[in-house]
């Protein structure tokens, strides 16, 4: 109950009042219990406004970020997603409530085998997760998954530029959210595939954790 209030308390103060209305998505929000994602010492903080540490040098990010990345995904329950960045595996939840079919990478083995295995707990059967350097893309399992291409993909972890193996994963109609840009400033990019062009459009500065792999900032 005192989680429950908590969570009431978050979606009112830092999403709703920030400008979010997005009624399935508040929902989702209210359906998914934060505090079961941060390690045990934080459960008290999880429903702050601010990003928690998650172990491996990671974070999950502040809730009005989540929220606002996934609003601008546009996600409807017919969508296959994918992430990456599983990290604790939160956000996948949230996607999962709102989507047909989500595809999750993590490149932190232990993070993505923890977060696999409390989605499976929490009864999710519509979330397939991944240990891989997620700018490439989703690596098929099998043959039936040969053509994979997603209807809306986001990034958690910032990147140098727009990896091309995600953009050619988008299906024609497709968004991606992405934060793009250095160590010091990077800015939260909507991009759209549209009659086979990409559009762009910036929805402001913000501050993520690098990707790790290929395509990582230069030190
Ligand atoms: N969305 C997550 C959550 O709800 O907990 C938080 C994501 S955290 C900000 C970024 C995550 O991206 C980290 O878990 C990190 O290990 C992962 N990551 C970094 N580079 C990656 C890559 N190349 N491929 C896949 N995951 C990557």
């Amino acid at each position: 109950m005192h989680y429950k209030n908590l969570r009431k308390k978050m979606i009112e103060q830092q999403i709703k009042a920030r400008g979010i209305t997005n009624e399935r998505l508040l929902d989702a929000f209210m359906q998914v219990e934060r505090h079961l994602f941060v390690p045990p010492a934080a459960k008290h903080f999880a429903y702050n406004d601010s990003p928690l540490t998650i172990g491996q040098g990671q974070t999950i990010s502040q809730p009005y970020i989540v929220a606002m990345m996934i609003d601008l995904l546009e996600v409807t329950k017919s969508d296959i997603v994918l992430e990456i960045g599983t990290g604790s595996g939160y956000q996948t939840a949230l996607l999962a409530e709102l989507a047909h079919q989500v595809y999750s990478i993590e490149r932190i083995s232990s993070l993505a085998e923890k977060a696999k295995k409390l989605l499976k707990e929490l009864g999710y059967t519509n979330i397939k997760i991944q240990h891989d350097d997620g700018s490439k893309g989703w690596i098929p399992e099998s043959d039936a998954e040969e053509d994979v291409k997603f209807d809306a993909i986001i990034v958690s972890a910032a990147a140098p530029s727009i990896p091309e193996g995600l953009l050619r994963q988008l299906k024609e109609g497709g968004r991606l959210v992405i934060p793009v840009g250095d160590k010091f400033f990077q800015e939260l990019l909507l991009v759209r595939k549209e009659n086979g062009k990409i559009k762009k459009e910036n929805h402001g500065g913000c501050q993520f954790v690098p990707l790790i792999g290929k395509q990582a900032w230069k030190e």
